[in-house]
């Protein structure tokens, strides 16, 4: 008889205000650790240009949002400005089942949610090095209007103040520097004594 040792695979929060460049971060963190799954959220939000069904979200309406949310296929669900986002549940529970680590980059309310279901997930903030970089960030991206822009710098002004409920702060001044560092984080997890198991 022959035993392995491995470590589990574990979900990773990653979560941040809008504009501090989640997405960019996990598609770069992508590159580097591929095998690392990536969840894709479903949104009542219309699309941004450039975004895919499937690939960025999956798009929704709220009728059919609320369906899932009635169905339990969301394993959290919040609403963030004006908008409904959620995890949809198969793809994570699957993933995690077959031993890889999963990602998901969603808000503060939505990982409080992940906390009282799944003890074991890591949870990262990611913070901009100046709330004005934030700003300009979010009008860089050209997808607000100014009272939209109010609204997501209201909501990130109360997600700062549930910082205290991460595990990991990374500060993203530039985007490859930011990756390493939740490379490094999700590496050193890896090695934690409490995530071993034999199998046979
Ligand atoms: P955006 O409209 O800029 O794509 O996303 C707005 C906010 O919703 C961001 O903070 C983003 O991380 C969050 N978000 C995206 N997907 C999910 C999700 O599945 N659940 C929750 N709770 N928040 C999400």
């Amino acid at each position: 008889m022959k035993a392995h040792y491995q470590t589990q695979g574990f979900l990773i929060i990653l979560s941040g205000p809008s504009g501090v460049g989640k997405g960019t971060v996990c598609t770069a963190l992508r590159k580097r650790m591929p095998e690392l799954a990536y969840s894709v959220s479903a949104t009542t939000r219309a699309p941004r240009e450039g975004e895919k069904d499937g690939v960025n979200y999956f798009f929704k309406t709220v009728e059919e949002f609320k369906q899932m949310i009635e169905n339990e296929e969301l394993i959290e669900w919040a609403q963030y400005v004006d908008n409904y986002y959620g995890t949809p549940r198969h793809f994570v529970e699957e993933t995690l089942a077959s031993g890889k680590d999963v990602i998901l980059e969603i808000d503060v309310q939505g990982a409080h949610q992940v906390k009282e279901r799944f003890p074991h997930a890591i949870f990262i903030f990611l913070l901009p090095p100046t709330i004005e970089e934030l700003k300009n960030r979010i009008i860089g991206r050209g997808s607000e209007t100014e009272i939209t822009l109010a609204h997501r710098l209201n909501a990130a002004t109360d997600e700062f103040k549930q910082i205290n409920q991460y595990d990991y702060v990374v500060i993203n001044d530039e985007v490859e520097k930011a990756c390493e560092r939740v490379e490094a984080i999700i590496k050193a997890e890896h090695c934690r004594v409490d995530r071993l198991v034999m199998t046979e």
